[in-house]
């Protein structure tokens, strides 16, 4: 071939030898060996065909590109991390840190290969997490706030609409379609998501005598989510829905896969309650330990999940337990304020979009938490406080030329005790 081939401008300029652009047109020119040029314009049209066709493993990855590197942080690390967005819960915390901690270095470990031989190999086993405390305490905010830390895709799915196959509702295998869609189908990145179930509770055995009648709604659940919760290869469908025979099939290995499971166990607490009076008798009154009956929650053992109704297999693979403290005046007040993403700071910094500051009087936010332990909504119901106290200004204050807009006690409780509000209440 002859150099001279691709120089086609003025005075012997370069030339692209696929689409013919001049050198001073493109933004760059790469040059083979024999004198052969490309530009930035074709280079940039061959690498999008290929990664449309999924030829090359660079491109295929670059869909889960948002997952690639995974963070291993200490423990302290990540409560640290914990802490910008949840408040309170500070055993929750701790535990969590750790199982996941040592969930992610087994995963690592793993990947290098490890110095030790196979033999002296200790396999460490999953430390899959059950968080057990009262709606609205933030288990939710907690599990979504550890898989950012991690960098690892994660999904939440609710119990209640999951059924045995061959039943009506969600087979099991959604929860990893879902996962498998939060990690854009890069499957590697799902193989060590996270993810939440919520109300795991909801699928508690129903009777505490097991022979007598097989309880679809629950007990065959749970039997079907043993499966996942360990080591399986599971079939999933990509796109979720019932199986069907032309499907194809994405495998899952779910080895990896740290599953987060989150439940209010109503009136678990009386379980506690026996099984801690029955041990007080064996020991006799002097050796009992003093018993803080205001919060039995923090006695929880995986015992009372199965007095709960959970069945021993499944309590078997969720080995860290920890509980979520009901939400005190103190905390709801701080949580409206304090987190990184506080709900006070969302409001301000939606209005300092419209260049208004925003203020609030300070017995404005104790109204907020008053009425949110009146209307006994917890954390969840001081957003939909703030929100019936902000409508009007969102929907006034950009267009009115204002600067500054403080909001008082007055203005709030007019608000609040408007009609709009007292129908969310009776909707909740
Ligand atoms: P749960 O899963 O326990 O029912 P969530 O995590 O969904 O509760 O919490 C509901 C909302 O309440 C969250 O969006 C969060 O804003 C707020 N919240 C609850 N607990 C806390 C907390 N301890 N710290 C900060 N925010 C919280």
């Amino acid at each position: 071939m002859s150099q001279s081939r691709y120089k086609g401008g003025h005075n012997g300029e370069d030339c692209c030898a696929f689409c013919g652009a001049k050198r001073s047109d493109v933004a760059l020119m790469f040059q083979g060996s024999g004198g052969v040029n490309i530009c930035n314009n074709c280079v940039e049209r061959g690498y999008q065909m290929l990664s449309e066709s999924e030829l090359v493993e660079g491109a295929k990855s670059k869909k889960g590109d948002k997952f690639n590197n995974m963070e291993l942080m200490k423990p302290a690390e990540i409560k640290a991390f914990l802490d910008q967005y949840v408040v309170g819960q500070e055993d929750a915390k701790r535990y969590l840190s750790v199982a996941v901690y040592n969930h992610y270095k087994r995963i690592l470990s793993r990947k290098k290969g490890g110095k030790q031989s196979k033999d002296e190999e200790v396999e460490i086993d999953k430390s899959n997490i059950v968080l057990v405390g009262p709606t609205g305490t933030g288990k939710t905010l907690m599990a979504r706030t550890i898989a950012r830390v991690l960098n690892v895709p994660f999904t939440i799915v609710d119990a209640t609409v999951l059924t045995e196959a061959g039943y009506v509702g969600e087979d099991v295998e959604s929860i990893l379609t879902r996962l498998l869609q939060a990690a854009d189908y890069n499957v590697e990145a799902a193989e060590r998501g996270i993810v939440f179930i919520d109300e795991i509770d909801k699928i508690a055995r129903k009777s505490d005598n097991p022979s007598i009648t097989r309880d679809v709604s629950g007990e065959g659940v749970q039997q079907a989510l043993l499966k996942i919760l360990e080591d399986a290869v599971v079939n999933v469908p990509p796109q979720g829905g019932r199986k069907h025979p032309d499907q194809k099939f994405i495998q899952v290995n779910t080895k990896d896969i740290l599953f987060i499971c989150g439940g209010a166990f109503d009136g678990i607490e009386k379980k506690i309650a026996q099984r801690l009076n029955t041990r007080a008798i064996g020991f006799g009154v002097q050796g009992a330990m003093q018993i803080d009956r205001e919060n039995l929650m923090k006695y929880i053992m995986p015992q009372d999940l199965k007095s709960f109704g959970l069945i021993p297999e499944l309590v078997g693979r969720l080995p860290v337990l920890t509980y979520m403290h009901p939400l005190s005046r103190e905390t709801l007040r701080m949580i409206l304020t304090e987190p990184k993403n506080a709900i006070i700071k969302q409001y301000k910094q939606l209005l300092a979009m419209d260049d208004v500051k925003l203020s609030f009087d300070e017995q404005v936010l104790d109204y907020i938490v008053d009425k949110a332990v009146e209307y006994k909504l917890g954390a969840r119901g001081l957003r939909s406080i703030c929100e019936a106290i902000m409508m009007d200004a969102m929907y006034d204050v950009p267009s009115s030329g204002k600067r500054s807009f403080n909001v008082t006690l007055t203005y709030a409780k007019k608000r609040v005790e408007g009609a709009k509000f007292l129908e969310l209440k009776q909707v909740s």
